[in-house]
């Protein structure tokens, strides 16, 4: 074969790769037009029965010389990337997507801008336990000026033998302790039977990691009229966690917070992972203010300050942390909580942190 004939075959296909990359996209643009029909209708992307039948066809009119099976591998690829192609426009479309609002989301509490830039604290007991202990714990965060306190009333415990919180009654002494400290009651709610009750003592109501998917329980708080936070499930990917806050949004609530808290993994030296690189991740996908969880996910009181630095010096909007007067006889998180002057250390070493790198506050 002369130079003259590899160059010509070579043109030929060079042609026939642009005429492949026009069909192609050809193909992709109408499975895009599918997929918006598929979606006004609410049907399945993946049809399995649609590509045996194209696979079928396929086979039917094969003359070679490629054989069947890698006929089958092109297009399978083909079809593989057209899907996925839907999924990221589905993903891209969602309310709570920067696709669809480019503005951060700020969420005003009790006076303070949550998502504005410098970030936002969230302190207070793992559970309400007694009046004296909320009061003293809440003294402590209003008198550094803090908006917002927590504390659970009603406890997702891992065994039904241990401490459940006081319901109701301890959300009330939290309410009151905030009163007297202008501060926000920050606290969880576990199913929708207790919201309506909860919102005349509680300002935020937090969804649990363990709820993250307890879908009833998001559509209720998609409908109430005060912030949430909702935090990462134990073992939820990000994309189920941006799904999950999506529930509340498109039930009308669009004051949501994020809260990466740590997930299951292999390592044990801390309770739970903590996916930092989460935040940066939610904060381009999302238009939400999203905190970071340190008590726990690192489940380690040695880790709470390191972990909330990195947690501020890599953009989040907010850190949480659990403080409790009298640590070593809390009735659950005993091991990480900070008793109240190691939270004054800690607070201050955050504040020289973000002063000495010129952190916005
Ligand atoms: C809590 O914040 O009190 C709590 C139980 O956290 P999580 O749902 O993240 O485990
Ligand atoms: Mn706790």
């Amino acid at each position: 074969m002369s130079n003259l004939d590899l160059e010509q075959l070579r043109e030929k296909v060079d042609a026939v790769n642009l005429q492949i990359l026009s069909l192609i996209n050809e193909r992709a643009s109408i499975v895009q037009d599918i997929g918006q029909l598929k979606e006004k209708q609410g049907m399945e992307k993946f049809d399995p029965m649609r590509e045996r039948h194209m696979l079928d066809l396929l086979k039917e009119n094969n003359s070679g010389p490629l054989d069947q099976k890698t006929v089958d591998h092109i297009f399978k690829e083909i079809f593989k990337s057209a899907l996925d192609m839907q999924e990221e426009d589905h993903r891209k479309a969602l309310l709570v997507s920067r696709k669809k609002k480019a503005e951060d989301t700020i969420i005003t509490i009790n006076g303070e801008k949550i998502g504005e830039g410098g970030p936002s604290f969230i302190f207070g007991p793992c559970a309400v336990e007694s009046q004296e202990q909320v009061s003293k714990v809440a003294e402590a965060i209003g008198g550094k000026g803090l908006r917002m306190i927590r504390g659970g009333a009603y406890k997702p415990r891992t065994s039904p033998y241990d401490f459940q919180g006081l319901g109701l009654d301890g959300l009330k002494m939290l309410k009151k302790a905030a009163d007297e400290n202008n501060l926000a009651v920050v606290s969880e709610i576990v199913t929708p039977h207790h919201l309506e009750a909860a919102l005349d003592y509680v300002d935020v109501v937090q969804v649990g990691a363990r709820n993250m998917q307890n879908f009833e329980l998001l559509k209720a708080v998609g409908s109430i009229n005060k912030p949430v936070l909702l935090k990462r499930g134990l073992s939820a990917t990000i994309d189920e966690f941006i799904n999950a806050a999506e529930y509340i949004i498109a039930n009308g609530n669009s004051q949501i917070i994020l809260c990466e808290r740590g997930i299951r993994t292999y390592e044990k030296a801390t309770r739970n992972t903590l996916d930092i690189s989460a935040v940066p991740i939610l904060k381009q996908e999302t238009h939400l203010p999203v905190f970071v969880d340190v008590t726990h996910s690192t489940g380690r009181r040695d880790l709470l300050l390191p972990t909330a630095k990195a947690a501020i010096a890599i953009g989040a909007d907010g850190v949480m942390a659990e403080v409790h007067p009298d640590p070593a006889v809390a009735l659950s998180d005993a091991q990480q909580q900070m008793s109240i002057p190691q939270f004054d250390e800690y607070y201050d070493a955050l504040m020289k942190f973000m002063k000495q790198y010129e952190l916005k506050a």
